[in-house]
């Protein structure tokens, strides 16, 4: 199934907004079977506004409008569109009692303003798409030729929340489905996108007839697995073929697939072994901190932390020997080493990780330049680290800082035994 998309509004022409809701239609609805073959945006004018859509729905007959559908004047979508099919627009007596009951509902003082029973004013002969996110209702036209035009709410959750409840549905019902385009991902992280192909090799070229590609950024590299112009079945078994035949190669640097997000997957593999974690951080500032309490549910296996910036914190704080400070520098696997140890102790945790290094854009040296980070690991007394030089910007080498930690201490996890669960008294 083929359909264009029409974003309608002056703050998407005028840059201010960017146009968010056509992106995540064209990703969800590739994974559907349905092809967006043209996307267009115009300004809140309603000659603009029927111009787009005619042009559309000659082309290609199938149009999903964003945008417009609000209460005010310049929210123009309906009453063009319905003047492009000809239709009167009325009053919905059940919208407005909705509005009203939603308006009550919330405690604001009065009756409905009268602005808002533009949201009940429909085209005759429209089908309502309901609005579970929001007041607005979506409206679904169709002509006797059976080309239609679906227009919904540009609020961005709305606009998402609809796509998936009310608009997709239909499009299913219409014979949406039949070859999709699906991806897959795994995402990895401690090896250069170059060392990943390298091990690779030929499957990097021939995966199973599936598309790979490599994606690097701070988080690692993720290899995206892309399948299209096959059914739904068929894509989502040999998407799976293919990412088994990537683990196997290469499993050991895969921490998660989708959206995985790596302080979750330490925090679930300290869950699993019984353990808990304290920090240490120098350049991260506490960032290494904010990425495991963004996860929710952490607060069982996440102590606390030590923001030891300055060398008197390091060693007051962390108990980091000033001889070592002396000998080999702050930035150093031995002080990193001593700041896990430290934080471990002092927190009273079982495992204690840390992150020194040089975020820059100042303060590097030939022999430690800007980007050189070192993180540890200390579990239960058994001590790893490592010295890597990164790159970017200061607030890139340190999101890149906290991931190599995070990536170091998956790595010790993933060495450990998952204890068996201790008998309840
Ligand atoms: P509207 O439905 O046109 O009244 O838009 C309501 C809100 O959603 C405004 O804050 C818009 O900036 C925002 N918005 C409208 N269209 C889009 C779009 N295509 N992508 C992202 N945000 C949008
Ligand atoms: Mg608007």
């Amino acid at each position: 199934m083929d359909v264009e998309l029409v974003s309608i509004g002056d703050e998407l022409l005028l840059g201010f907004t960017i146009d968010t809701n056509a992106a995540a239609f064209a990703r969800r609805a590739a994974a559907e079977g349905i092809r967006v073959v043209r996307r267009a945006t115009v300004g809140d004018g309603a000659t603009e506004i029927a111009a787009a859509v005619r042009e559309a729905l000659d082309r290609t007959g199938a149009v999903i409008t964003s945008g417009g559908l609000g209460p005010t004047a310049d929210d123009l979508t309906k009453p063009s569109i319905a003047a492009l099919f000809g239709r009167a627009m009325r009053l919905d007596e059940a919208i407005l009692a909705s509005l009203e009951a939603r308006w009550a509902a919330r405690g604001w003082p009065g009756p409905l303003p009268m602005t808002n029973r533009n949201q009940a004013m429909i085209p005759d002969g429209a089908m309502i798409l309901e609005n579970h996110h929001g007041s607005a209702p979506g409206i679904w036209l169709e002509d006797e030729r059976g080309r239609w035009v679906a227009m919904l709410p540009g609020v961005p959750r709305e606009f998402r929340g609809m796509s998936e409840d009310a608009l997709l549905p239909r499009l299913r019902a219409r014979g949406a489905g039949g070859a999709v385009i699906r991806s897959h991902t795994l995402r990895t992280t401690g090896i250069a996108e170059s060392a990943l192909a390298d091990a690779l090799g030929d499957l990097a070229k021939d995966l199973l007839g599936v598309a790979l590609a490599f994606l690097p950024g701070w988080e690692g590299v993720d290899l995206r697995c892309t399948i299209r112009g096959v059914p739904a079945a068929d894509a989502d078994a040999r998407l799976g073929a293919a990412a088994a035949a990537l683990r196997e190669r290469i499993g050991r640097w895969v921490y998660g697939e989708g959206d995985a997000d790596l302080a979750a997957v330490c925090l679930e593999g300290l869950r699993a072994r019984g353990w808990r974690v304290a920090v240490a951080e120098s350049c991260t500032g506490g960032g290494l901190g904010a990425r495991l309490t963004a996860v929710p549910g952490a607060s069982d296996v996440m102590l606390g932390g030590v923001i030891a910036y300055d060398n008197t914190v390091k060693v007051s704080a962390l108990g980091v020997a000033p001889g070592t400070l002396a000998a080999v520098g702050a930035v150093s696997e031995k002080v990193a080493r001593e700041m896990a140890t430290g934080a471990r102790a002092r927190i009273g945790a079982e495992v204690g990780v840390s992150i020194t290094g040089i975020a820059g854009p100042g303060g590097g040296t030939p022999e430690k330049p800007v980007g050189t980070v070192c993180v540890a690991v200390d579990v239960a007394g058994v001590v790893q680290s490592r010295r890597t030089v990164t790159i970017g910007d200061r607030g890139e080498i340190r999101q890149r800082s906290a991931q190599l930690a995070l990536a170091l201490l998956r790595q010790a996890l993933r060495d450990a035994p998952i204890a068996p669960a201790a008998a309840s008294p």
